[in-house]
């Protein structure tokens, strides 16, 4: 079978596809209580004649056994929605008020379907074993893929896979990258804690507020001259939460922010830093301090064999070149990236965009919306993966 049949056979699940994706978009549940969605997706496989198990949570793997293939791909997508209110028009508008499939989860759910439906038909000529993972909350730290994989969900597979869909790049683009392709995304909070006092005799008190101030300059210092050149980092403070009124100097100041890095070094070199910095002006100024930096989920770092293989395949559906391997980092965090610290494999992202028909808006958008031509076109590649 060529691709062009693929993509054909892809295609023709187009009404299928969209109505599924429909139906999913309509019912959104939250992280951890997907519960009508992994019963969906469960009657939706065993409609294949496939037998979905649960393993964590919610979530499903599903298995398609190759007569005579060698070793197993697995393939995941993620299950859970956002608490935002949809602010779209449309008649398959979210009926779960607070809740919507605004990062476009109930898309992958049913390109994995899709992908399903075309390989249980085919499994004689399938080169590799295929294990379907439906996986939940990776919208909620510390997110689902953990779980499914401590639970045995990379058991018996060679190589894993997964897409996310991007509005901001056009239906039938794809995009990814060897190496970091999302950030590790952490939280940094400091208490500087000093003695209030009147403010009209400042020497009688110990002031947290120029303490701070100086902290969040002193901070900006840290990608600058401890970061090489050749890494990338951010280190961003983005609340500062002090004193009552103008007449008193406060006890203690509350800072917030957040931490960006693509390196593993580059993380620790931070965290260990910053935790430097805070002490030494605490110090310099006659506070106590406190100071927590909180790991988000590790970045995605693709492996140069699977972005090869994804590269074969998209290329092979969408035309070599629309498929972009060289996309710059993302700075939002994605679980998936401990799969892929297990497994050799690859994330990439599938054009959902059009912007003349002004399906654009961003991922978590109140009116985010994707263009349903990029069902058939993920199915075919998943489907190429699993075939080639
Ligand atoms: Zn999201
Ligand atoms: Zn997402």
């Amino acid at each position: 079978m060529s691709n062009n049949e693929l993509l054909a056979e892809a295609r023709s699940l187009q009404d299928w596809l969209s109505g599924l994706r429909r139906t999913l978009h309509m019912m959104p549940e939250l992280s951890l209580r997907e519960y009508k969605t992994s019963a969906h997706l469960a009657d939706e496989l065993g409609r294949l004649g496939l037998k979905p198990s649960k393993l964590w949570g919610e979530g499903l793997v599903a298995d398609i056994d190759a007569p005579k293939g060698a070793g197993r791909i697995a393939l995941r997508a993620d299950m859970d929605a956002l608490p935002i209110q949809e602010l779209n028009e449309i008649p398959f508008r979210s009926r779960h008020d607070g809740v919507a499939h605004m990062c476009g989860h109930d898309t992958h759910m049913a390109i994995l379907l899709g992908t399903a439906k075309m390989l249980a038909g085919k499994r004689e000529r399938l080169r590799h074993s295929v294990r379907l993972i439906f996986q939940p909350a990776e919208e909620t730290p510390p997110g689902g893929a953990r779980g499914l994989i401590q639970n045995g969900a990379l058991e018996g597979v060679d190589e894993v896979y997964a897409l996310h869909n991007q509005p901001s790049l056009e239906v039938g683009k794809v995009s990814t990258c060897a190496g970091p392709l999302t950030a590790a995304a952490d939280t940094i909070s400091m208490r500087l804690t000093g003695r209030g006092g009147h403010a009209s005799r400042p020497h009688e008190s110990l002031d947290p507020i120029p303490a701070a101030c100086a902290l969040v300059g002193q901070l900006q210092t840290l990608v600058a001259r401890r970061v090489s050149p050749a890494q990338q980092a951010v280190v961003s403070i983005t609340r500062i939460q002090s004193g009552t009124t103008h007449n008193i100097i406060p006890d203690h100041a509350d800072l917030l922010g957040t931490v960006r890095t693509f390196d593993a070094p580059v993380r620790d070199l931070l965290e260990r830093e910053i935790g430097a910095m805070v002490a030494g002006v605490a110090a310099a100024h006659g506070l106590e301090h406190e100071y927590r930096f909180e790991r988000g989920y590790d970045s995605i770092v693709n492996h140069e064999s699977g972005v090869r293989r994804v590269a074969e395949a998209a290329g092979s559906v969408v035309g070599a070149e629309n498929v972009n391997t060289k996309q710059e980092p993302a700075t939002w965090g994605e679980d998936f990236s401990y799969f892929l610290q297990q497994r050799p494999g690859a994330f990439f992202l599938l054009g959902s965009g059009n912007r003349r028909e002004g399906i654009c808006e961003p991922l978590h958008s109140a009116r985010f919306n994707v263009d349903e031509r990029c069902l058939p076109l993920g199915v075919a590649i998943l489907a190429t993966l699993a075939l080639s």
